[in-house]
């Protein structure tokens, strides 16, 4: 704690940020104005007592007090934020006054499934792929892509290429280790791939990208979206999840003596994706948007299989090996709250282990070039088409629900039905220009 301190004084901040997320992913936080030396170190130690009955998941009225405790290996200072009298945030656990964790803190569920996973001695990894769009108005003040760059174009087509370049700085500051950026397939799509680490540090390094990002080009005068599918016939944001499992700093999924150099715990692991998937796809892709990215013909995935190198499978196993060998779940999307989502992978990739889930033989065909008839014959599933579809695959997984505990299953399912309720009673331009004349 001493020196956490010593770094919040030597940063010269002058307003200290207590962070979580809801039940959605969405960072919440209350600013704190360092006045006393000694008051951030009762925080630390004890937590700060909060309201949490209006954050979307928590809790009812009536129970409203809950603690927010920082962790302190999660501070860092905020680089969009002035330079003098600057803030730093720490990422915190939410707990209830008497003390045990509180049920409704996703980053608890994904520490109780890491601690599962721990007990039999795995570390969980997990390197994102996050997507994203840069928005500028026309003259109407719709929001357009900022540019009409495709996949890896340079400058000037490029238009964001000042604005990644800012933005991998800032992460930087902010101790992201950066591998990548580059433009994506549709106008002014985006990818900024930073390194794998355990599972926790992920999703908290999700939730910071997300903030940074959106608060950086802000202060540029665009927009970012992280919304699955914002123009329809335009590729969609996807959040694909590299995945692997160390055990005494080894790879579990390599093993250098068969012919893929896969272990059967990689194949397991796959398998138990595979089988949880369409459960998996109502926490990894949990908005009515993200089935519009779900759809044949963008790089997305549509059906339940894998492919070595494949490309247009729901499970790809890139051809790296040995310390870099893993499993890239490919319907995740930026929508997601990475704890939970990760959580879910991971518990579905250990059942698969336990239960010896076999995954088949890989697909290699372009699944996109198949009928749905053919993919059959092929005994080639299709993901949850809807939201409304995942919620029912949901509803009927034991694993991905008990991963979620009680609390946070109700919450979201009460939640979802609701969205899919308003959305269904909605009427689209789509249908008047469809069924007007009728
Ligand atoms: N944008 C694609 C998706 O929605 C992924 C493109 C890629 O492979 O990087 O998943
Ligand atoms: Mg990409
Ligand atoms: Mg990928």
């Amino acid at each position: 704690i001493g020196q956490v301190i010593e770094n919040i004084e030597k940063c010269g901040t002058k307003f200290v940020r207590l962070q979580f997320v809801d039940i959605h992913g969405t960072p919440k936080n209350m600013a704190i104005p360092l006045v006393k030396p000694d008051q951030m170190e009762d925080i630390l130690k004890d937590g700060l007592l909060f309201d949490g009955s209006s954050v979307e998941g928590f809790v009812d009225i009536n129970e409203s007090d809950l603690i927010l405790k920082p962790d302190p290996d999660t501070f860092s200072t905020l680089p969009w934020r002035p330079e003098e009298k600057g803030v730093c945030r720490f990422i915190c656990d939410v707990y209830w006054p008497e003390g045990k964790p509180f049920e409704g803190d996703p980053r608890y569920i994904l520490k109780r499934a890491l601690e599962k996973a721990e007990k039999a001695g795995y570390e969980y990894n997990v390197g994102p792929e996050p997507e994203f769009f840069i928005l500028d108005q026309d003259e109407e003040g719709n929001l357009i892509p900022n540019d009409n760059g495709a996949y890896f174009d340079v400058e000037p087509v490029d238009q964001g290429t000042d604005i990644r370049r800012q933005l991998v700085m800032d992460l930087e500051a902010l101790n992201f280790d950066v591998e990548v950026s580059h433009h994506e397939v549709a106008p002014g799509q985006h990818e900024i791939d930073f390194k794998f680490d355990n599972a926790l540090k992920t999703a908290d390094a999700v939730i910071t990208f997300k903030q940074a990002i959106k608060a950086i080009v802000d202060t540029m005068g665009y927009m970012v979206t992280f919304m699955p599918k914002p123009f329809f016939g335009e590729n969609g944001s996807g959040m694909h999840c590299h995945q692997s499992l160390f055990k005494g700093g080894e790879n579990v999924f390599y093993d250098p003596d068969t012919e893929t150099q896969l272990s059967q715990e990689a194949m397991y692991f796959m398998g138990g994706l595979l089988q949880h998937s369409p459960a998996l796809t109502a926490i990894c892709a949990p908005t009515i948007n993200s089935y519009k990215r779900l759809v044949p013909g963008y790089e997305a995935p549509v059906y339940v299989a894998y492919g070595l190198k494949n490309r247009s499978t729901l499970v790809r196993i890139p051809a790296s090996r040995g310390k870099g060998t893993r499993v890239e779940l490919r319907m995740p999307d930026p929508s997601c709250n990475p704890y939970l989502a990760f959580a879910a992978m991971l518990e579905a990739g250990l059942d698969g282990m336990k239960n010896k889930v076999d995954p088949g033989e890989p697909t290699e065909i372009d699944v996109f070039g198949k009928s749905i008839e053919e993919l059959k014959t092929l005994g080639i599933d299709v993901l949850p088409s809807s939201l409304w579809e995942a919620y029912h695959a949901l509803e009927k997984d034991d694993v991905v629900r008990s991963t979620l505990g009680d609390h946070i299953y109700t919450q979201f399912r009460d939640i979802k039905k609701a969205e899919w309720d308003d959305y269904r009673i909605q009427v689209f331009d789509y249908e008047l220009d469809k069924y007007l004349t009728i």
